[in-house]
C-alpha cells in the first residue's frame, strides 16, 4: 500500500513537497518506477505528462479546448499500472500466436485492446516500449513486402491480452481491412482500439478509413500521437490543436483526450500503460 494522501492528480504531485520521494520508497512502486521518480521534476513531468508540458506554451484562452485530464491517474496508480506490465514469475508477459483470419485467432478469455495504424506510423516501437519491462517479450514484425502481415497476440499475465493488428496504407494486403474490419466488428471481448496517428504529418487520407471503421461499429477507441521527439513543441502544439479539434468535431466513439508517445524518450508511455491498465480493468 502506498502512504495515503498520494491519490493525487498529476499537477498536485509536483506541487507538494516530499509526495515524489515518500511514492518513490513505497512498497507498491517497483525498483525501475522508483528511479523514474527521482528524474528532475520537469523531466519528470514530460516524462509523465507530455500533453500538460506542451499545454503551457498554449494561450490561456485555448487551453480550454484540450482535454488534458480525463483521464489523470494518481502516480500511485501509474506505478501499479507499470507493475501489470513488469514481467516476473507471477505474471508473464508473452507473445502467444499470430493470425491472419479471426476464426484462427486465439481464443483468450481476458479482456483485449488492440493497436492499429499506417505502416511506419510507430507501432512496433510503441508496442516494444509499453513491454519495456517485459525484455524476453518479442515484438514480432514482418515488413519485407509480399509477406502475409498477420494479428500478433501477446498476453499480459492474467490481467489482458494486446493485440499489434497489421499496419495498412503503403504495400497493406489486399486482405487487410477484410481482416481488420471483421476483427474489430466481432471480438467480443475488445475492449479498446489504439488508433496510432503520427504527430509529425497529422492524420492522413488511410487513417481516415481506420477512424470511419470504428465510428461505424461503434467501437470505444482511442488517438495516440507517435514520434513526438521528432518534432518542434511549435509544430506538435499545432498538430495537437488540429487532432484536437477534428476529434471534438467529427467523432463520436473516440475518447476526447489524446494520447502523445515517444518510443525514443518514453515519454507519455507510463500514461498509456496506465490508461490500458484502466480499460482492462486492472486499476479498479
Ligand atoms: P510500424 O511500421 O508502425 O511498426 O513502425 P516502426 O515502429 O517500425 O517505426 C517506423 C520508423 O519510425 C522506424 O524507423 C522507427 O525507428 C521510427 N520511430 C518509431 N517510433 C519513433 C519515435 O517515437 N520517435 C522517433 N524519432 N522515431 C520513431
Amino acid at each position: 500500500m502506498a502512504a495515503p494522501g498520494l491519490r493525487l492528480g498529476a499537477e498536485r504531485l509536483f506541487a507538494m513537497p516530499g509526495v515524489l520521494e515518500l511514492l518513490s520508497r513505497s512498497n507498491s512502486t517497483s525498483q525501475a518506477f522508483a528511479e523514474v521518480l527521482r528524474l528532475p521534476k520537469q523531466q519528470l513531468r514530460k516524462l509523465l505528462y507530455p500533453l500538460q508540458e506542451v499545454e503551457r506554451f498554449l494561450a490561456p484562452d485555448r487551453r480550454q479546448d484540450l482535454h488534458l485530464r480525463i483521464f489523470d491517474p494518481s502516480p500511485e496508480d501509474i506505478a501499479r499500472a507499470d507493475n501489470v506490465f513488469t514481467a516476473t514469475k507471477g505474471n508473464r508477459i508473452d507473445y502467444v500466436s499470430s493470425a491472419i483470419r479471426i476464426d484462427h485467432a486465439p481464443d483468450l478469455p481476458r479482456p483485449e485492446v488492440c493497436f492499429i495504424g499506417r505502416s511506419n506510423v510507430g507501432k512496433s516501437s510503441l508496442i516494444k516500449a509499453l513491454f519495456s519491462l517485459a525484455p524476453e517479450v518479442e515484438v514480432r514484425v514482418s515488413k519485407k513486402p509480399g509477406h502475409t502481415k498477420k494479428m500478433n497476440f501477446f498476453k499480459v499475465g492474467k490481467h489482458f491480452t494486446v493485440v499489434d493488428m497489421p499496419g495498412y496504407g503503403y504495400r497493406a494486403p489486399e486482405d487487410f481491412v477484410d481482416m481488420v474490419e471483421t476483427y474489430l466488428k466481432e471480438r467480443r471481448n475488445l475492449k479498446r482500439t489504439f488508433l496510432l496517428v503520427d504527430s509529425v504529418v497529422g492524420i492522413q487520407k488511410t487513417d481516415n478509413i481506420a477512424i470511419e471503421m470504428c465510428e461505424e461499429f461503434a467501437l470505444p477507441y482511442v488517438i495516440i500521437l507517435t514520434k513526438i521527439d521528432k518534432s518542434s513543441k511549435g509544430h506538435l502544439l499545432k498538430q495537437v490543436l488540429q487532432i484536437q479539434k477534428f476529434v471534438n468535431t467529427k467523432t463520436q466513439g473516440c475518447f476526447p483526450q489524446l494520447f502523445p508517445v515517444s518510443s525514443v524518450t518514453f515519454s507519455g508511455i507510463h500514461l498509456l500503460r496506465s490508461f490500458i491498465a484502466s480499460v482492462t480493468g486492472n486499476l479498479d
